[in-house]
């Protein structure tokens, strides 16, 4: 029998800091680096480059939304363009096509890592082509950490010459057949929002084997300035460079991802060996050569109204769930879009619920949440 402590709440996914983060802050404040420039922020990139490897240059940001934003912009999405996007996602993957007056094609899952549908969307592709308008781009969402179709949607993107702009914000530490997740696309995207597997308390970064977009994209987000002594420029800037302090918490973290994605894996191993064998109860697993960082344990329950009952009790203990992402073609600010779907999203969506999944959860915790998930079904 665990003891439970109403007062203390067991949160979804909460920032987990390791031992360097602050030594390299304070060094930040030791230098007088407190700027978005510094040693910091080139040491964060160097980071984070290594741990992907395939030889991808990195620009740190200020957020994942604001990667996406140059990563469309780089790709060359202007005004009144079709951008394809998965639908089953969090809204921060669309709303930069609508930053840019973009019209986002939302298209729905397929059930084996819950991400992009090839079927749907080659007919999304096609559809658009005869309408003339053949999409700038494709986002497609690593979603909760599990890769999406990669060769499926590599080999779509090719036939019809769309570049991807893979939305990796949840799946860093995740891999496909070895490769790493952000490292697919022509572009990639990494989040280190507060909630994700490692965090600058709000921060992103831009990912690509093209030295020329990782160079355009620091130059965009430094306000675009042309070479001169004065403040000159031909081109629209943005402010979307990450703070060499924050960068400081970046690279503490970058030395723990590896701990922290073990650490969410036996989070979900754990709900798996407990709760697996359940009355319709399922979770989803890992197709062969994938292998997600697990961000967040999700399980799928029987019915709308017995992931509502389970997301209330848990609540009445003080943990803390919550319902799968909302698909983007029912958000009321994206309904009237184009969309290619047949129901597979808002079923994820219906019997859906992430459970507490940080990487600092003790035993007892998960203890606590398994046996109360256990109590009400
Ligand atoms: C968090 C997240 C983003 C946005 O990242 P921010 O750093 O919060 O701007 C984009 N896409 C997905 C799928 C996310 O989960």
């Amino acid at each position: 029998m665990v003891v439970v402590d109403i007062n203390k709440k067991i949160w979804l996914s909460s920032p987990h800091m390791g031992e360097m983060e602050q030594v390299y802050v304070k060094e930040a404040f030791d230098t007088n680096w407190v700027a978005p420039l510094g040693p910091n922020v080139n040491a964060f990139e160097d980071a984070i480059a290594d741990s992907l490897k395939e030889n991808v240059k990195i620009a740190a940001l200020s957020s994942g939304t604001a990667a996406l934003h140059l990563g469309l912009k780089l790709l060359g999405v202007e005004s009144g363009d079709m951008v394809i996007c998965q639908s089953f996602t969090f809204s921060a993957s669309a709303n930069p096509i609508c930053y840019l007056g973009a019209i986002p094609v939302f298209v729905d899952s397929e059930t084996d890592t819950w991400n992009l549908s090839p079927a749907l969307l080659e007919n999304a592709i096609q559809d658009c082509i005869k309408k003339g308008k053949k999409p700038k781009a494709i986002i497609a969402v690593h979603l909760y950490g599990m890769p999406y179709k990669v060769k499926e949607v590599k080999a779509i993107s090719e036939t019809y010459g769309i570049p991807i702009l893979e939305d990796s914000a949840e799946a860093l530490g995740s891999t496909c057949n070895r490769q790493a997740c952000g490292t697919f696309g022509d572009i990639g995207v990494l989040s280190f929002n507060g909630n994700k597997i490692i965090t600058t308390s709000g921060g992103g970064a831009l990912v690509s084997r093209n030295t020329d977009y990782v160079k355009k994209a620091i130059f965009l987000a430094t306000q675009a300035r042309d070479e001169a002594p004065h403040y000159q420029h031909s081109q629209l800037g943005y402010n979307y460079r990450m703070s060499n302090v924050l960068a400081g918490v970046g690279r503490g973290q970058m030395l723990v991802l590896e701990d922290r994605v073990m650490a969410r894996r036996r989070n979900y191993e754990r709900y798996h060996e407990e709760l697996g064998s359940l009355p319709g109860i399922e979770f989803l697993s890992e197709p062969s050569g994938y292998f997600s960082n697990r961000w967040l344990s999700c399980v799928l329950t029987p019915s709308y109204k017995v992931r509502e009952q389970l997301r209330l009790a848990l609540l009445e203990q003080n943990i803390e769930s919550r319902p799968l992402w909302k698909p983007l073609h029912l958000q009321p600010v994206f309904e009237n879009f184009p969309k290619f779907t047949d129901g597979t999203a808002e079923d994820l969506f219906n019997r859906g619920l992430c459970l507490p999944s940080g990487s600092n959860l003790s035993h007892d915790d998960l203890s606590c949440v398994i046996q109360k998930i256990k109590s009400t079904l």
